[in-house]
């Protein structure tokens, strides 16, 4: 594999945190919990925060970037095309917009592309493909799982299956059913005669790192046919290759019997697709490619030259340099050292999830570790806590979990020093 050069880190001047944090204080929509940390710059796996001080980043801001922190080759695309042509609008045709739906169908099945700008949009779009395929028949009831995450637009929480999103947000927009994850017989008893669709993440992530099970996924694939619904995926987080597949469907699905022709029929991207420049898309399958005509949806921002320019380059450098490969096999043995802390201090790990490079450390419950026990925060934000004050970025997921979210030309020294990291802290929580 090529290593990249890191970028030399800029001086720093003088410590601006509290510069920083009173902006916010200030003059931003406090929405969102954030970690006192600011930061100001990274090269590959790492970021360096306001005061000086590196961090690992093994959480890739949410399973975002794809290759890395100021990757050069990311940075280069983005000057080169935004010499030609950043916007003209989707009144007209660009060839990276095209070149980039090519890549895409073609890593997937003959189908159609539509491009946005986010995760939650993708998948706003996907509520429409579902509601305009059963207008004519009075469906457009989608199911959706406990636990799944689906974005934070008004269509968004109304999918999510977590009542925090939806809290003080109602009336809800209806046409929405939860059922538990991986439970076939549960999304069978759901369908009512107003259902047109099923959308499931490949992997759930914010719900906590549990991926869908091959014979839920074939179920589901057999259900929705037998009753004429749309099988949808969200793949913003588990897609774009972090699996170690172009999609999580694919990986769960490899060597199983009877797997081979499995495909949903619309399927939502974002996330790792502009490696943190803000794209997103969803696929549809033929047959139901065209359902969106001319005029039914649109957007200002999405596929333009020079998002589409980035995500073809992450494309072409993720092929080129086998980073699949990397994400399967420095996925692995990272999954086996998280199962490894498990083991060695089990009153703190219950072990490892996940596949590829979208894995979680699960925790036990705050109650049984002595040192979270005291606080209010989830043992997941307090375990995050102490490993920024070690220097590893890990992403919370639910309570009991905390996530690692890689680059995929993580390499493996920087695995095996993310991991050292970890031990050194579970060890502390360990009392050992
Ligand atoms: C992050 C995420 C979304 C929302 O994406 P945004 O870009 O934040 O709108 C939707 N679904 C899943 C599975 C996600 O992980």
């Amino acid at each position: 594999m090529k290593e990249l050069f890191p970028t030399a880190p800029a001086p720093i001047v003088h410590n601006q945190y509290q510069e920083v944090r009173e902006l916010f204080s200030r003059y931003v929509v406090p929405s969102y919990g954030r970690f006192e940390l600011a930061f100001s710059h990274g090269a590959g796996s790492y970021v360096w925060d306001v005061t000086g001080k590196r961090y690992l980043d093994l959480g890739g801001g949410i399973a975002v970037t794809a290759l890395g922190h100021a990757n050069p080759e990311i940075t280069e695309a983005l000057i080169e095309q935004s010499r030609r042509l950043v916007h003209v609008s989707n009144l007209y045709f660009h060839g990276p917009q095209g070149r980039l739906a090519q890549h895409i169908v073609k890593h997937l099945a003959p189908g159609k592309v539509f491009f946005c700008n986010s995760g939650a949009e993708a998948n706003e779009g996907l509520y429409k493909v579902a509601r305009k395929f059963g207008h004519d028949e009075g469906r457009f009831e989608v199911i959706t799982a406990i636990n799944s995450f689906h974005g934070r637009t008004l269509g968004g929480i109304a999918a999510t299956g977590q009542d925090k999103v939806k809290k003080g947000f109602e009336p809800i927009m209806p046409g929405f059913r939860h059922v538990p994850f991986n439970d076939l017989d549960a999304v069978r008893e759901a369908i009512s005669p107003a259902t047109v669709a099923v959308l499931i993440e490949g992997i759930q992530g914010e719900g906590g790192i549990t991926p869908a099970r091959a014979d839920f996924l074939l179920g589901l694939r057999q259900l929705c046919d037998e009753r004429k619904l749309l099988l949808l995926v969200d793949a913003v987080q588990c897609g774009h290759f972090r699996s170690g597949r172009f999609q999580s469907f694919q990986r769960v699905l490899e060597d199983v019997q009877g797997a081979a022709g499995f495909l949903p029929d619309g399927i939502s991207m974002a996330k790792s697709l502009g490696g943190g420049f803000p794209i997103g898309a969803f696929w549809l399958r033929e047959p139901y490619q065209d359902l969106l005509g001319p005029g039914t949806h649109g957007t200002t921002f999405g596929g333009t030259p020079l998002g589409c320019a980035v995500a073809n380059k992450i494309f072409e450098v993720i092929e080129r340099d086998g980073l699949v490969n990397n994400v399967r096999t420095l996925g692995a043995w990272l999954k086996g050292e998280l199962d490894r802390l498990g083991q060695a201090y089990p009153n703190v790990v219950n072990g490892g999830r996940g596949l590829g490079f979208m894995l979680g450390l699960e925790l036990q419950p705050k109650e049984q570790i002595a040192a979270f026990a005291g606080s209010d925060r989830a043992a997941s934000m307090q375990m995050a806590d102490r490993l920024h004050e070690a220097g590893l970025l890990l992403i919370p997921s639910g309570t009991q979990i905390v996530r690692l979210l890689p680059a995929y030309n993580l390499t493996r020294h920087q695995a095996e020093e993310g991991i050292q990291i970890l031990e050194s802290v579970v060890r502390k929580l360990a009392g050992a």
